[in-house]
């Protein structure tokens, strides 16, 4: 390390030391199951909170094992998916009994879009989707319009708000964008949908447990989101269903299974809906993953979502400061808003050859993940994330990048008042080809 590198590096540790000293979530860390990784992917798998085995072992010892069927109605089996709905609903700015978990979060956007388009008026035939949307998405969709006779456009998040016109039904609106970490004006979206008369609505995967979400406040119509992620419910944690309640009379499910209706034990032939949440759950719920996110759920008590988001962004800012002090000059590019009003909870570099770079940074000891081709992605998760794990982070980022992939620099491009050795000697390098790294995980989400 040069001289100037090392006095940015340890002016560097030192703001890390204040800020981690200051934190009023810093105990919160406790609550999790953490070793000495660095672990920056909760943007995809949220850790382990540690209320989580024992209360699993019970409900499998003692509620399924010892009180078997009886748990449906003694251990509250049956009334978990709107009771832990409820518990989600005061992190997404919702009211009680308009959020049931349950499924995936692909199932529950085919859910809301159909009954979405199913509450429009029959001349709006057009769902509008954020063209980078995650891709399931998407494809539900673009299936949902399949199904109901209507089309699909795709348009970019920011201009959303403009396309929607007097034929668009409903719009499918990502909170923050899975790849750049972009936050989007989940308010200002809504409210221009709502006068073009179009419905909202809303995926919340990126945002729900890093920020705040109002969705009562902001009128939105429908939102879903996952629980995996920012929620800690553990892999393939069951997502939930937001219908906003002036709305819930006319959510017209396009899967009523008999979890959903009125009276699920009268077994009747007919279809008859139940009113509130429960409307929104199709069968019987995932009671083990359902009462592990609900154990999960405990991080949150005494926790305010306000500190939350004012970490998140500390962490983000002094993070990207870090990389842009340590890391070689135009290797690692942020591609996340510098803008606090849009940016998520995730750092997003651009960085060639991001693979092998992940692979690296993994096998010392910084887990984050990657998105094809280039996007090395970084998530925050501000109830364990400390600043000193954000320094570590891209002080281990600058290594790699310093002794890297093949940086091979292109004839012509290279700057021959270079010295090896400075935070800023290898400037623009050829861009080494990416190759593919599939025995990396790129994480699911
Ligand atoms: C994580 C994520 C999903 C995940 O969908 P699953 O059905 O739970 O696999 C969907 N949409 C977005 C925007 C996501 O970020």
């Amino acid at each position: 390390m040069s001289e100037a590198v090392a006095a940015r590096d340890a002016a560097l540790q030192g703001r890390a030391d204040a800020l981690d000293a200051a934190d009023p979530l810093a105990a919160v860390r406790d609550r999790f199951v953490l070793d000495d990784t660095v672990y920056l992917d909760g943007n995809s798998l949220g850790a382990l909170p540690t209320a989580v085995l024992p209360r699993l072992s019970d409900v499998v010892t003692r509620e399924w094992g010892e009180l078997r069927i009886r748990s449906w109605e003694e251990s509250g089996w049956w009334t978990a998916p709107e009771r832990i709905g409820d518990r989600i609903a005061p992190l997404v700015g919702a009211a009680p009994g308009q959020v049931v978990v349950g499924d995936s979060t692909s199932v529950n956007v085919f859910k809301a879009l159909v009954a979405a388009v199913r509450m429009a008026p029959a001349d709006r035939t057009e769902i509008l989707v954020d063209a980078a949307t995650f891709p399931t998405d998407g494809y539900i969709a673009a299936s949902a319009a399949r199904l109901t006779g209507h089309t699909v456009r795709a348009v970019d998040a920011a201009e959303i708000a403009d396309a929607a016109g007097d034929r668009t039904a409903v719009a499918l609106v990502n909170h923050v964008d899975y790849r750049t970490g972009r936050l989007h004006d989940l308010s200002a979206v809504t409210a221009a949908l709502h006068a073009a008369g179009a419905l909202a609505v809303w995926d919340l995967c990126h945002s729900a447990g890093a920020l705040p979400v109002a969705l009562d406040a902001d009128g939105v119509d429908l939102a879903v989101g996952c629980t995996y992620k920012y929620l800690n419910g553990g892999p393939g944690a069951p997502a939930y269903l937001y219908v906003r309640r002036e709305l819930q009379p006319r959510f017209d499910s396009p899967l009523p299974g008999w979890n959903s209706h009125a009276d699920p034990f009268g077994m009747a032939p007919q279809y008859a809906p139940a009113d509130g949440a429960p409307r929104g759950r199709v069968g019987t719920p995932e009671i083990l993953s359902l009462l592990a996110l609900d154990a999960a759920l405990d991080v949150w008590d005494g926790v305010a979502v306000a500190d939350v988001r004012a970490k998140s962004l500390a962490l983000t800012d002094f993070f990207l400061d870090c990389v842009a002090a340590l890391v070689p000059y135009g290797r690692a590019e942020p591609i996340t808003p510098a803008d606090h009003a849009e940016r998520g909870s995730q750092v997003s570099l651009r960085c060639a050859g991001a693979g092998e770079v992940m692979r690296e940074l993994t096998a010392r000891g910084i887990v984050g993940d990657y998105r094809r081709p280039d996007v090395l992605r970084f998530g925050f998760t501000p109830l364990y994330t400390r600043y000193a794990d954000a320094l570590r982070a891209a002080r281990v980022l600058a290594d790699v990048l310093a002794g890297g992939p093949d940086t091979t620099v292109a004839a012509g491009t290279a700057d021959a008042g270079d010295t090896a050795g400075t935070a800023h000697a290898a400037r623009p390098t050829a861009v080494p080809q990416e190759t593919e790294t599939l025995d990396v995980p790129e994480g699911t989400t």
